[in-house]
């Protein structure tokens, strides 16, 4: 771990604690003494050689906490913008994800982790599903070492049997070796439940009890995984409280019954359910049921790697949702139910509840550790005035109003900048990916991924436009 460690002050900003109450805290410092929350109040006396940050204008609150990012595709930035789930699956399950070396997982993972910490987001779960040998997933945590954020590790591989690589001595040995019960990097087994009624993934459930280690999990995603996949877990007895289900989209009621009787959380990541077709994003059902919620940003393949993305789409999907089902009814809304207040504490608090880890993450509370993110921008016109904290934060800030970041007590952005990150090394290494990738592919390949066919949807018959066809719906004109 890099970065020295001297006590910091942020001073008269605008703090959004998060904590039990929600307290917002006007004018206030808050102090960080060694990798812990020293103190919050107004005028702070601070030890000497105290670090001082101005935060004025500026809104402080928790680090955000995402819980489901396939870091390791993060060097594929973009490249499948145009991709439904099918078109993902068949790239990475099927044709292409054999190919990653594991230097191609630590370029992605570097790039993934710098830009987690760049947007404010100090613990992301590396859903890491492309180990197809312990060289890759050593690789994997080379990389989240060498950058310093808070990770967790969920071990994974799609091009194997979850009963296959859990049992591989390789495995253990990999889990001995690097899982050390740091408090900077966490583990998890990260795998899909099929809902083959010979439950070929109870052996892997097996493995992940015995290691005292939660299950990850894609859940309710629609053509993949659904309601059979919740009945053997929950008939096994292998829903607990630290399962997390992923997307859980498209789910009935008696699966959301056992998910928030047995205490576990979804991972909600609202931008990717939109697009690439794994349901309607599900906070509209799943509040109701009283499951906790966590953010998510799935994968940089497709979209950006913040969670201001992911408040802003999961506030404008469930309004969306309330309304057209109002509608529907021939009603209105005229209160929305799911609150600015309530996505800010999913993209904090909500992480930190999903990962077990609500003592000492997601709020701003003295004793608890110091992973502090400072919005503040002074160039843009965006950035004041500040009237509604938890309104500006999920619809107004941005990446690049990010100006600090602070994990366990040190400064890893300042004045915008990430402090200690070689990006022009990480760039490096993720330019040597993209082109092994594009030689593996070829040129054809390559381009054909990218750019996906268009299907046929014009109206043909539009009476306005005056043509020579006539559809069935005018020939009594
Ligand atoms: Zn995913």
């Amino acid at each position: 771990m890099v970065g020295e460690r001297r006590p910091v002050v942020l001073r008269n900003g605008t703090v959004l604690t998060m904590d039990g109450a929600h307290q917002v805290l006007n004018d206030h410092d808050v102090l960080v003494v060694d990798d812990r929350i020293a103190a919050i109040g107004p005028r702070l006396e601070v030890p000497e050689g105290t670090v001082e940050i101005d935060a004025a204008n500026g809104i402080v609150m928790p680090g955000m906490i995402d819980t489901h990012r396939h870091m390791w595709q993060t060097a594929m930035r973009g490249y499948g913008a145009d991709w439904t789930l099918t078109q993902y699956f068949v790239w990475y399950y099927l044709e292409w994800g054999k190919v990653f070396r594991p230097q191609d997982i630590h370029a992605g993972n570097l790039l993934g982790a710098a830009e987690a910490l760049d947007a404010g987001v100090t613990t992301t779960v590396d859903w890491s599903h492309g180990l197809q040998t312990t060289d890759h997933a050593d690789a994997a945590v080379d990389a989240l070492r060498a950058v310093p954020g808070r990770f967790v590790l969920a071990y994974g591989n799609i091009q194997d049997s979850p009963a296959s690589w859990t049992a591989k001595p390789e495995f253990r040995d990999f889990v001995t070796r690097r899982m050390t019960g740091d408090d900077m990097l966490g583990f998890q087994l990260a795998f899909d439940v099929t809902g083959d009624p010979s439950f070929p993934e109870k052996p892997a459930f097996e493995v992940a009890r015995e290691l005292g280690v939660p299950v990850t999990t894609h859940a309710g995603v629609w053509g993949a995984t659904n309601d059979d996949g919740i009945r053997l877990m929950h008939d096994n007895g292998f829903m607990t409280p630290q399962s997390i289900y992923v997307h859980a989209a498209t789910l009935s009621a008696d699966s959301y019954h056992r998910i928030a009787a047995t205490g576990g959380s979804i991972s909600v990541s609202t931008e990717s359910e939109q697009s690439a077709g794994q349901g309607y994003p599900p906070t509209w059902a799943i509040r109701e049921h009283g499951i906790p919620v966590s953010l998510s940003m799935d994968t940089s393949v497709w979209w950006s790697g913040d969670l201001f993305s992911a408040m802003r789409t999961t506030l404008g999907a469930d309004r969306a949702r309330e309304h057209m089902a109002a509608h529907a009814r021939n009603d209105t809304v005229t209160h929305s139910s799911l609150r600015a207040e309530h996505v800010v504490d999913w993209a904090t608090m909500g992480g930190a509840r999903a990962l077990g880890r609500s003592s000492d993450l997601g709020s701003l509370e003295v004793g608890k550790k110091a992973d502090i993110v400072l919005l503040r921008n002074e160039n843009s016109p965006a950035m004041f005035p500040v009237l509604n904290p938890y309104g500006h934060v999920a619809f107004q800030a941005q990446r690049s109003d990010v100006d600090t970041v602070i994990v366990d007590g040190r400064i890893v952005k300042r004045d915008h900048r990430l402090v200690g990150v070689d990006l022009q090394a990480i760039r490096s290494q993720v330019e040597q990916t993209v082109e092994h990738l594009r030689a593996q592919l070829g040129e054809e390949a390559w381009q054909k991924g990218m750019n996906p066919d268009i299907p046929e949807s014009k109206v043909l018959d539009n009476p306005y436009t005056y043509t020579e066809y006539r559809g069935d719906t005018r020939t009594s004109v």
